[in-house]
């Protein structure tokens, strides 16, 4: 499982900032279409051993090597396609011609989306350029199939869609993608389903094979492995892979390269569940990876997977943060500002792995998740358990690109809140997840004879608020600062002033004009903070909406105040969860939660177009380069962020594309 980030999260994650700035990287890299290509750098590759450096540098060139394979996976004509437009955007002479320019647009989409259809919603894509100046400029390049590909790029009716889920249709025939040639959905369907393995540890029958009708209207595998389908990046990346399983940190990841190798080689699913298990069980080493068929988003039946990569490390300070909290957590359990009878005498808090990735590939680049969850084998997940995690450096990413798209800027008070949110901003987001992850979901009990259902169809923004309540309330503590997670008693204002904004003002931009709150995480933060501003001193309010110019804003008057009511709404949320209250937490709900204030919510979506932000971003990556000695040993790993995105893609097609254009 991937946690991605949607349109929907986009608007949240804005709302963020940096705890320093580095003004050498430049975050914003390029912006075309509704997308928007971000930089992230690697805090800490530094810090790593050499060996952990050549281990990551093997494997991302491990990484590197599959990117064609997704193309094809995607569409049969993804890499004729992009291979034919980089022909053309390379050599042609013109570079000022409209015509090329909007090719050069239409090729950036394609990298973005590792094919024609649009990474998210699945539609194709047209050129924009004529179909006639795209005939000419491509005759140099393109003899046999052009006529094809012209199609296919142009014709709307084509291939309209990479993965089609409409109900009632045949979901193979109507799907653009290549996990299926020549069958119907029913055939491969009954393929499956005499093919599948009930056992008690199955194997994931098709997770790394196309079905294919051969000629003699016989059903037949066609297996990703070396000697295989797409044999040639596979062995690529398995040249790669014997490298690092060379500079493994350990016996345990050593033999996580290993059986991957293996099955990279065989394709045999009795190695991958092999492979998943030892990955599972690899949690000692600094250096992590993912590199192979994974997800099955792509597929339309869930079957196979699409092919991805991410190598990353443990982000050690982060990971300190929440063993901090963890090992304090009762501490915090006693402290809190709720009656003593809802309390846990004996609570343990959860420690969560931070990393930062190191290179994004297949499936994970340019768009990439937030947050991973593997293995997908149930089976696996039960009996071995599941790593999932966290990536920081991503997500800080979105927060400094956010610091120059100018959203603070216009939805915060004054210089003093957007220079606070520059200061702290980043740190404390991940600080009050931290505390809402490992202490606050875990925090309080249930009094004897109330079942955890009561809340029934309130019970998850209920849940979410507490979670959250808890984190406000301590993230104010001197606890804190005492433990080393923030620097000074300033900090946690930067996440009170976010938090109000957002809950009851900047979130809306995610909700479509004249509807109301559903999502339950969204209804929890406007539960809290419209309870707050609904609970704030009538004469010298603690916190207040304000209008300047014909604009709203939150205005803040005192962060000691607002941490009093957030600690009375804690009492009151914690008591309706022990005592099982529905009346109460329907109450609640239903009163700040759900509705929305048509002027503000309008005033907002205006306020939020004009700054002209792309929905969907995506990132390019560092790239590293081993230094050598006289006689070629290597002595270090560099790595830089100055590659822009059209050289990094051109790049990855010259030096990473080792498949035929069709497969
Ligand atoms: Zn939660």
């Amino acid at each position: 499982m991937k946690h991605s980030l949607t349109l929907a999260c986009a608007a949240l994650l804005l709302i963020g900032c940096a705890k320093q700035t580095q003004p050498t990287i430049n975050y914003n890299v390029d912006k075309f279409y509704d997308l928007e290509v971000l930089r992230y750098d690697v805090p800490d590759f530094d810090q790593l051993t050499l060996q952990q450096k050549k281990l990551v540098y093997y494997l991302s060139e491990a990484a590197l090597q599959g990117r064609d394979i997704l193309y094809d996976q995607n569409c049969r004509y993804n890499l004729a396609i992009r291979r034919l437009c980089e022909s053309i955007y390379i050599n042609y002479p013109d570079r000022q011609d409209p015509q090329f320019l909007l090719l050069e647009k239409y090729l950036k989409r394609v990298w973005f989306s590792n094919g024609i259809h649009h990474h998210y919603s699945a539609d194709k894509f047209l050129p924009e350029c004529s179909r006639e100046w795209f005939v000419e400029a491509a005759k140099p390049y393109c003899s046999d199939d052009l006529d094809t590909l012209v199609t296919v790029m142009f014709d709307p009716a084509v291939m309209p869609k990479r993965t089609n889920q409409a109900a009632g249709e045949d979901l193979l025939l109507t799907s653009a993608n290549n996990y299926y040639q020549g069958l119907t959905q029913s055939e491969a369907e009954a393929w499956y389903a005499a093919h599948r393995d009930d056992s008690d540890e199955p194997l994931w029958v098709g997770l790394n094979a196309r079905l294919v009708k051969d000629a003699d209207g016989r059903i037949v595998e066609r297996t990703y492995r070396v000697g295989g389908l797409y044999s040639a990046a596979l062995e690529r990346v398995v040249y790669w892979l014997e490298k690092a399983r060379d500079v493994a940190e350990n016996d345990r990841q050593r033999l996580v390269i290993d059986r991957l190798i293996d099955f990279n080689r065989t394709g045999d699913l009795r190695t991958f569940n092999e492979y998943a298990i030892a990955w599972v069980q690899d949690l000692d080493s600094r250096v992590d990876f993912v590199n192979g068929f994974t997800e099955t988003y792509g597929d339309p039946l869930g079957i196979t997977g699409s092919w991805e990569s991410m190598v990353n490390f443990k982000n050690l300070e982060a990971t300190r943060r929440t063993t901090v909290l963890a090992d304090n957590a009762q501490w915090f359990e006693d402290n809190s500002p709720t009656d003593p009878a809802y309390k846990k005498e004996q609570v343990r808090g959860v420690s969560a792995k931070v990393i930062n990735a190191a290179i994004l590939a297949g499936d994970c680049y340019p768009s990439t998740p937030i947050g991973i969850n593997l293995p997908n084998a149930n089976w696996i997940r039960r009996e071995y358990g599941s790593k999932s995690v966290t990536i920081q450096n991503i997500t800080d990413a979105y927060d400094k690109a956010a610091q120059g798209n100018g959203f603070n800027e216009e939805f915060m008070l004054s210089d003093a809140e957007v220079r606070l949110a520059r200061t702290y901003g980043a740190l404390t987001d991940n600080c009050h997840t931290d505390l809402h992850e490992c202490l606050g979901h875990g925090s309080g009990k249930l009094l004897p004879g109330v079942s955890k259902d009561a809340l029934r169809e309130h019970a998850s923004t209920i849940e979410e608020a507490r979670a959250d309540l808890f984190g406000l309330y301590y993230i104010a503590d001197p606890k804190m600062v005492e433990l080393g997670i923030l620097p000074d008693d300033e900090a946690y204002k930067a996440e009170y002033y976010r938090q109000m904004m957002n809950g009851a003002m900047t979130q809306l931009v995610r909700i479509e004009p004249g509807k109301d709150i559903e999502e339950a995480h969204m209804r929890n933060r406007q539960l809290i903070a419209h309870w707050v501003l609904a609970h704030a001193d009538a004469d010298r309010p603690e916190v207040e909406i304000i209008e300047r110019d014909g604009k709203h804003y939150m205005r803040v008057n005192d962060y000691p105040g607002l941490r009093r009511l957030y600690g009375r709404l804690l009492a009151i949320i914690q008591q309706v969860t022990s005592t099982g209250d529905y009346d109460q937490a329907k109450d609640l709900v239903e009163t700040y939660a759900v509705r929305v204030n048509q002027d503000l919510h309008r005033e907002m979506l205006e306020r939020y177009q004009r700054l002209n932000l792309a929905p969907y971003k995506g990132f390019v990556n560092p790239v590293y380069t081993p230094v050598t000695d006289a006689d070629g040993t290597i002595t270090d790993i560099r790595v830089s962020y100055t590659e822009g995105y059209v050289e990094q893609h051109l790049r990855y097609s010259r030096d990473y594309s080792p498949l035929p254009t069709y497969n």
